[in-house]
């Protein structure tokens, strides 16, 4: 609790001043431009990477980035309420899939074995099984390659909700993806034409 109450000390002494006419001009509404899709992981805040300001980023943070395909039927979808409120009331105009390096989540769909079984994370992470088994043939570093075709995966199972495709049909919204190096501070883009992630600098 120290932690967070001098942080927002420094918060409401500093940040505050600065931000407080933009923090004003939204205190009837946001009416944020982009999605993004992230990690709960502490290392990957996208309002940090982005450098972005208040209202800015509507940003649904969940285990490994995921995107779970489109259900019908009851139960407590928060990452698919998150999406349908942002496609279909905030009407944002980009869906940023930001997956990480070193993902804890997609360590352990890697090793299965070290979760505890019929837990919620072991649940949660069978939806990398897709990825899971399009990397099966990788021989090297099979955490870098389960990161970037998760997020690839991801990208796909947004297209499954009706409202989404509605949206693209209608070139009213755009899908990226990316992924973040931790080590390194450095974003790659995922390349849909051709397939492969590249760094930007
Ligand atoms: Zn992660």
């Amino acid at each position: 609790m120290k932690l967070l109450l001098e942080g927002y000390e420094r918060f409401r002494g500093q940040t505050w001043p600065r931000l407080a006419d933009i923090y004003r001009g939204l205190a009837d509404g946001q009416s944020p431009r982009i999605l993004v899709i992230s990690c709960s992981d502490s290392r990957t805040d996208p309002a940090t990477i982005f450098d972005a300001a208040p209202g800015e980023l509507f940003i649904v943070r969940n285990v490994a980035n995921l995107v779970p395909p489109f259900e019908q039927g009851e139960g407590f979808h928060g990452t698919s309420a998150a999406i349908e409120f942002a496609v279909t009331a905030l009407k944002v105009q980009t869906i940023l899939v930001l997956g990480h390096a070193r993902c804890g989540g997609c360590a352990a769909a890697l090793a299965p074995e070290t979760l505890n079984p019929g837990s919620f994370l072991a649940t949660w992470v069978t939806l990398l099984e897709p990825a899971k088994q399009r990397i099966a043939h990788v021989h090297g570093d099979k955490h870098e390659a389960l990161e970037h075709e998760s997020i690839k995966v991801a990208m796909e199972n947004l297209r499954t909700f009706p409202f989404v495709a509605e949206a693209l049909d209608a070139k009213r919204l755009s899908i990226v993806g990316a992924r973040f190096d931790i080590a390194t501070g450095v974003l790659e883009m995922y390349d849909a034409e051709r397939n492969t992630f590249s760094p930007l600098h």
